[in-house]
């Protein structure tokens, strides 16, 4: 007997995790699904529909997806009167996996990010984004495919973590107060003010998951992203503790740069570099960066950036993963979109991919390599929808439910 009020949970199997700490994933697992705000259900749609169709390709009969659908947002709010009912939470720690389309926020008021929420409650600590080019897909730079890089985004602290003040409140004004006297430190009283805690539990464990990918696929370095120099105590630390750690666990494998003088002799190198600098480097030098770890506001423009140059957000996959415990919230980094809503027009592939990520995530190889070699060969047949369309010579432009059946096709 089910305690959900609105979930109705399909027959299949708990992903869960081995006594060796490694998950386990059942033949018919149940997965947890946000169809999203705006855009959100044609995305999901389509999506959903090639997850399917590739399980099928790779397994046949013997395995599948056993969809169960969770509520947040819009239509949440429909159903429950609450835009993150508490059951959606409970869904995603019983069932561990779950993939969501994107999810209306408004901007300065309101209810908080129900992403930022989403990853804060179930403290998914890395905002992971692989970031690669396909052949074919329209790029503003001159050599796309030099990029090829997996962002590790501190997912809980910075000044995410909705510690503010509005300005002109007695919350404020005694904040106010208390630094001039205890600190001495002069802030306007119109201030409104905000906290950026950056802990060394916090910074480790990010560091940690960025270095244990780096060994999983033979990566050759890992840059350390921050803008220590002027936050010294935050971003500076964050910096010092990733250094650190390398030291404490990984140097049988890796090496910071000032230990090795710049040559790591066979292990992977570990080195930092300034956020400003950094985002000019990406688009001049983009070879050199494999693997990169920063913090929260740091990783979200350098992530939307990065994704730029390799065909922008409707491409770029998202997942949000605590390492530690094994849960995973896959997602889209782009908006609702909702100009588009419910015209079957914007591109899923930035759904479809946090998808692959997933499959790789559970050890469904195959679905996650057929998905992107059928990605790949409808890319370089120019069948896309309308983003790429506007920007590629001799496209046919596809609709969103139109382009997931040609990858589909192409399986
Ligand atoms: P947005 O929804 O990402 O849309 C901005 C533009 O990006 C669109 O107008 C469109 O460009 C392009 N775009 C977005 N999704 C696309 C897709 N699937 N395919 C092709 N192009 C796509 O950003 P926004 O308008 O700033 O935000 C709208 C809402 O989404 C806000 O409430 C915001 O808080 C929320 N949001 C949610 C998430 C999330 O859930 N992860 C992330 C970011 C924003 P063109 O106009 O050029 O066609």
């Amino acid at each position: 007997m089910s305690n959900y009020h609105h979930i109705t949970i399909p027959a299949g199997d708990k992903i869960h995790k081995g006594s060796d700490g490694t998950l386990v994933t059942p033949d018919v697992p149940v997965i947890c699904f946000i169809e999203g705000d705006g855009t959100g259900p044609d995305i999901w749609r389509a999506s959903r529909f090639l997850f399917d169709a590739a399980v099928k390709h790779c397994y046949g009969p013997k395995r599948a997806v056993a969809w169960m659908e969770i509520f947040a947002g819009e239509k949440a709010n429909g159903i429950y009167e609450t835009y993150l009912p508490d059951e959606t939470l409970d869904a995603v720690r019983e069932y561990g996996i779950a993939i969501k389309g994107p999810l209306t926020t408004p901007i300065g008021g309101g209810f908080r990010s129900l992403n930022v929420t989403l990853r804060q409650q179930l403290d998914l600590f890395a905002c992971v984004r692989p970031v690669r080019h396909f052949e074919g897909v329209p790029s503003p730079v001159c050599e796309p495919d030099a990029v090829d890089m997996i962002i590790f985004r501190e997912n809980t602290e910075d000044v995410y973590s909705g510690l503010e003040l509005e300005s002109g409140t007695p919350e404020a004004a005694r904040l106010i107060d208390f630094c001039a006297r205890e600190f001495g430190w002069r802030i306007r009283p119109d201030s409104g003010i905000g906290i950026k805690p950056i802990s060394e539990t916090g910074s480790k464990r990010l560091v940690r998951a960025a270095l244990r990918h780096a060994i999983q696929h033979r990566c050759s370095s890992v840059t350390l992203v921050h803008k220590g120099n002027i936050m010294k105590y935050t971003e500076g630390a964050f910096r010092k503790w990733g250094y650190e750690l390398v030291r404490e666990e990984f140097s049988d494998v890796a090496v910071g740069w000032d230990d090795c003088g710049g040559k790591p002799d066979g292990k992977i190198l570990v080195k930092d570099t300034i956020a400003d600098i950094f985002l000019q480097q990406v688009l001049t030098r983009p070879r050199e960066f494999e693997v990169v770890a920063t913090m929260n506001l740091n990783g979200d423009y350098m992530s939307d950036a990065l994704a730029a140059q390799v065909g922008g957000i409707g491409i770029a996959p998202g997942a949000n993963i605590n390492y530690e415990t094994g849960h995973a919230i896959f997602e889209a980094t782009h908006g609702t979109a909702p100009k588009y809503a419910n015209l079957d027009k914007v591109n899923p592939s930035s759904v479809v991919l946090s998808g692959v990520m997933m499959f790789e995530y559970l050890g469904w190889q195959e679905v996650a390599d057929a998905i992107i070699s059928a990605l790949t060969r409808t890319f370089k047949e120019k069948k896309v929808t309308y983003d790429f369309a506007r920007l590629m010579q001799g496209a046919t432009e596809l609709k969103c439910s139109e382009f997931a059946r040609a990858v589909a096709q192409n399986l």
